[in-house]
């Protein structure tokens, strides 16, 4: 990845009557990754969405866009972000052409180029098959779609997205997906979600807000580690059972082992043991290598990030 920024914000906060809803807010979206944006309910992800996207302005604080300050040239940064908020507007009259055709021209795509961006963007999303039906009887899946073409439309290098995920059935949110990992080949994104398996999946790094605060901003299998939270290590193991446990409590790093029962094989034993360490896999290696032992299997797995969100949450008393 190239670690260039295409947006970056410091400083930021916002206050709606007495009460702050952004407060001394600092991060960067980086170019060509997917940085997902998550938190409870009120944490503050809509309000930055839509500072970043200049419909709303900050009480303080910078926005750049592509270097350019999000203020002082908010039309030129409209330009290069494509902005779909949480409710698509929906036009119920209008077809699905029809509408690409009004966006285009609220876009100010000139009137040459609408009829292949609008073929672009209509193969990109699957859309052909109902270019002739009215949005207001298309499903939730792709009426969504239909929103995600039409900010593609001028095809800006930057797309924020909030909460594109809600209403959608297992399998669209599948598609979803994958169109976002297609779509990261030419865009930056920037997206909000709640369903943090999602999330998990689909983004490069992760920013977690709670009261309009940063908590944490790394890579999705880094958190752990970052809040200090124990991964599972999976050893099956060849040798004296109470040799390597022995070995094994010799290291405070290692916090608990558990032995399974294993009837197939003989002097095979599976044992699941918890560390936080960053070397942990090396520290059992040697405690096996040392017992006299034998390591057939010797795996790290982290808690998924639902796990991690909500011990941040138990942590900052949330929830
Ligand atoms: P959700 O997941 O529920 O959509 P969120 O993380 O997107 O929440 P925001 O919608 O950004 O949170 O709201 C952050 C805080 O700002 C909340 O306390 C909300 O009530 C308040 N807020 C947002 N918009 C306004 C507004 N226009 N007027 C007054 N308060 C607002």
């Amino acid at each position: 990845m190239n670690l260039e920024s295409v947006i970056s914000v410091e400083g930021l906060g916002r206050r709606f009557g007495s009460t702050w809803a952004l407060k001394d807010l600092g991060f960067e979206v980086l170019r060509g990754e997917v940085l997902g944006l998550i938190g409870p309910n009120g944490a503050g992800k809509t309000t930055t969405l839509r500072i970043l996207a200049g419909s709303l302005s900050p009480t303080r604080g910078r926005v750049r866009v592509m270097g350019l300050d999000q203020g002082a040239a908010t039309l030129r940064v409209k330009q290069r972000i494509g902005y779909m908020p949480e409710n698509v507007p929906i036009h119920p009259d209008l077809k699905v052409r029809e509408y690409l055709v009004f966006r285009a021209r609220l876009r100010g795509i000139p009137a040459r180029d609408r009829k292949v961006r609008i073929s672009s963007v209509m193969a990109v999303l699957d859309l052909h098959s109902v270019e002739g039906k009215l949005l207001g009887h298309l499903s939730r899946g792709y009426r969504q779609r239909v929103g995600l073409a039409a900010i593609l439309l001028n095809d800006p290098p930057v797309l924020i997205l909030d909460e594109p995920t809600i209403g959608l059935d297992p399998g669209q949110i599948l598609q979803f997906r994958e169109r976002i990992l297609e779509l990261k080949a030419r865009h930056s994104i920037l997206i909000s979600s709640h369903i943090l398996s999602e999330v998990e999946k689909v983004c490069d790094r992760v920013l977690i807000l709670r009261r309009g605060r940063r908590v944490v901003l790394d890579e999705p299998s880094r958190l752990p580690e970052r809040i200090g939270i124990s991964a599972t290590i999976h050893l099956e193991a060849h040798g004296d059972p109470s040799a390597i446990e022995a070995q094994l409590s010799r290291h405070d790093e290692i916090e608990d082992v558990r032995r399974e029962e294993t009837e197939e094989e003989e002097d095979w034993n599976r044992y699941l043991i918890r560390s936080r360490a960053a070397t942990a896999l090396e520290i059992v290696g040697e405690s096996v290598h040392t017992a006299g032992g034998i390591v057939r299997v010797l795996r790290r797995d982290y808690p998924d990030l639902e796990e991690v969100f909500h011990r941040i949450l138990d942590r900052e008393g949330d929830s």
